[in-house]
């Protein structure tokens, strides 16, 4: 039998597919290469704004027309837009057949089985949980066939509550995955050859692992930088030299966190860090829970600690208040961090959010404008910062081949730039190194690429 998934949204959301897909595999399905053709299509759904919603409601309108004239498919939604509209998903549109939300994911298996049994798109109801809140169980891997590059959840949920995020309420509260199973799974990660991982968490600043009574867990209790200093030590001379983290709510970015980074080559110079915005007044309607201040300080921390390391934000404008003063603040703390690069939004009202009663709505019109100001300055700081890049000498991990040109290759450096250069498809998966010696937009060029000695 075949499936088809359509992943939408965060890093989250990928690692998790791939998740299901392994499930898949396990099972004997095998990839289809287009959800018309398939007998399983599954949309991995995203919450977080309306459009992303919208673009979910137009698939699956697309894939209940096919079903209507006769293909058999069986169609299921999974993740956060079926965590938050549950069975009102089958009401919108009755063609769905399961619905399955982010703590129901451990279903799945019983869904592939029903379809196993039962003629091609003719998926019996299922019972597919006791009516208590199902909790969310993290799977043993995250990898995507042929990968040498992995997402390892290291938590789920938040219990942050910024007023303009829906994710709190679609994933839940905060629960942090025992680092017994982490290690388990990169070791996983070693044996099948993957070079980078990047942890995933919707605030891994906050991870605390602490064993329930009576398991049989051997960890204790566990805090982010401990976690960090534990698998260190555990991948530290082995295939895995690289290691990233996402994501990294300021509030809870911690000095020992900053100092294990610096002590450990292997965590990647590089740090995203959602600032969000640079008014004291805004982050505090946004409920971030730090100041500016405090923000340009955790910089100058990380800076010191790791000079040349490289970061980048998240930055919404337009939020409900907002003053053309507040923008200048946002302006200013842009040009005093200098971002390597930028999420840049702006505020659009998602129902169920604490920010979406406020008052002070800003015209559309001027949110767009106030948006192009901070998309022309990051672009600005952007093209600084990588000419400032030129004429070094840099370790890449080779990703794979340019989309324009058949006979260069497509790196990435641990600062998160990208790099092309001429070569052959066999050093894909491998660590390289290179002269950054011009650049085309955003991404570097090197003349020769080398592959590096013991370090591929
Ligand atoms: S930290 Fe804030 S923005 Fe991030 S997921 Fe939690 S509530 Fe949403």
């Amino acid at each position: 039998m075949t499936y088809f998934f359509e992943t939408y949204g965060c890093q989250m959301n990928s690692a998790e597919s791939a998740a299901l897909e392994l499930v898949c595999r396990e099972r004997g399905w095998t990839a289809s290469a287009a959800g018309e053709d398939a007998d399983l299509v599954l949309l991995n759904t995203c919450s977080v704004r309306e459009t992303a919603e919208k673009r979910v409601l137009g698939r699956l309108a697309l894939y209940a027309s096919l079903k209507k004239k006769g293909r058999p498919l069986s169609l299921v939604v999974a993740g956060c837009m079926a965590e938050r509209l549950g069975e009102e998903l089958k009401k919108r549109c009755p063609e769905v057949d399961y619905v399955m939300g982010t703590s129901a994911r451990s279903t799945f298996p019983l869904i592939l089985e029903s379809l196993e049994k039962n003629l091609p798109g003719k998926a019996p109801p299922l019972s597919l949980g006791t009516g208590e809140k199902p909790v969310f169980s993290f799977s043993s891997s995250h990898l995507e066939e042929g990968r040498f590059r992995s997402f390892v959840p290291i938590m789920h949920g938040c219990n942050n509550f910024c007023s303009y995020c829906i994710v709190p309420y679609v994933r839940g509260p905060e629960l942090s995955r025992d680092p017994a199973s982490i290690l388990a799974e990169i070791r996983l990660l070693e044996e099948r050859g993957v070079r980078e991982i990047t942890l995933l968490g919707q605030n891994v600043n906050s991870y605390r692992w602490e064993a329930p009574p009576g398991s049989s867990s051997r960890f204790g209790a566990l805090d982010f930088p401990g976690l960090l200093e534990l698998l260190a030590g555990a991948v530290e001379g082995g295939p895995i030299r690289w290691v990233r983290f996402l994501s990294a709510n300021p509030k809870d970015l911690s000095p020992r966190t900053i100092r294990v980074m610096a002590e450990h080559p292997v965590f990647c110079r590089h740090i995203h860090l959602p600032v969000q915005h640079g008014s004291n007044a805004i982050l505090a309607a946004m409920n971030r829970r730090y100041t500016r201040e405090r923000y340009l300080d955790l910089v100058a921390e990380l800076r010191a600690a790791m000079p040349g390391i490289s970061l980048s934000t998240d930055i919404l404008v337009g939020f409900p208040g907002e003053t053309g003063e507040d923008l200048e603040e946002t302006l200013d703390l842009m040009e005093k961090v200098k971002f390597l690069y930028s999420y840049m939004y702006h505020y659009n009202p998602r129902e169920g959010t604490a920010a979406c009663r406020l008052p002070g709505r800003i015209d559309e019109k001027l949110k767009r404008e106030r948006l192009s100001q901070v998309i022309a300055l990051q672009k600005k700081h952007s093209r600084e910062l990588l000419q400032n890049r030129l004429g070094s000498r840099d370790l890449v991990l080779v990703e794979g081949i340019s989309r324009k040109n058949a006979d260069e290759l497509i790196t990435r450096t641990e600062r998160d730039e990208m790099a092309a250069a001429p070569g052959k498809a066999s050093l894909i998966g491998n660590f390289a190194e290179l002269t950054l010696s011009s650049l085309r937009g955003n991404t570097f060029r090197a003349k020769e690429i080398h592959l590096c000695p013991g370090a591929s």
